[in-house]
């Protein structure tokens, strides 16, 4: 069937990305801190980011976009509905 993953936001638990001590995560972590800074927004504990900016990390991390995004899950790293996170 068809997914349409670049459609659905993309949104970091940044909690867990920080405390993340994996060493595979660096670079996601490094590029996350910059966004945070470029917009100003230090104090939210997830982070919407551009799609344009996984494609360009998934360069990074030799891999495809889905491929990232498969990693990042697995890292457990990824917030899947930022409202029911806040719920929660
Ligand atoms: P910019 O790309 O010229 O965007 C200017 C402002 O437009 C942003 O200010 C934000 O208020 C709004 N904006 C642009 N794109 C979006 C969007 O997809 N969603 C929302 N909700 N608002 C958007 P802001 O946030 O203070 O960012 C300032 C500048 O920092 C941006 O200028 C851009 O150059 C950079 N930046 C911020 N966040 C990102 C990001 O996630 N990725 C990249 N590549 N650059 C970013
Ligand atoms: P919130 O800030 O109270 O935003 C509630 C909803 O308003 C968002 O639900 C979204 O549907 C809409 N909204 C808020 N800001 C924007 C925006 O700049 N652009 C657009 N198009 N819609 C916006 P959503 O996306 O499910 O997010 C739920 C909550 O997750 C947000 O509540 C906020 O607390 C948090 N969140 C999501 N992304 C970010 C982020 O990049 N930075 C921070 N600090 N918090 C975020
Ligand atoms: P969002 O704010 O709900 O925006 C959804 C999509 O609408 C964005 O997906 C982008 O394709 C388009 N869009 C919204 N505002 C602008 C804009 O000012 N300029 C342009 N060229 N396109 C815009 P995208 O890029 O994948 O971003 C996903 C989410 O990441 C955004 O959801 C927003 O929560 C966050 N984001 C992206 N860039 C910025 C930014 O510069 N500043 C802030 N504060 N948040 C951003």
């Amino acid at each position: 069937g068809v997914r349409h993953e670049a459609t659905s936001k993309i949104v970091l638990d940044l909690e867990r990305l920080y405390d993340e001590a994996s060493e595979d995560l660096a670079y996601v972590a490094r590029y996350a801190r910059a966004i945070q800074q470029q917009r100003g927004d230090y104090n939210g504990r997830v982070l919407s980011i551009r799609a344009d900016d996984l494609r360009a990390l998934a360069i990074v991390y030799d891999a495809s976009p889905s491929g990232l995004i498969e990693r990042l899950t697995e890292h457990g790293v990824l917030v899947a509905d930022p409202r029911a996170f806040f719920a929660s």
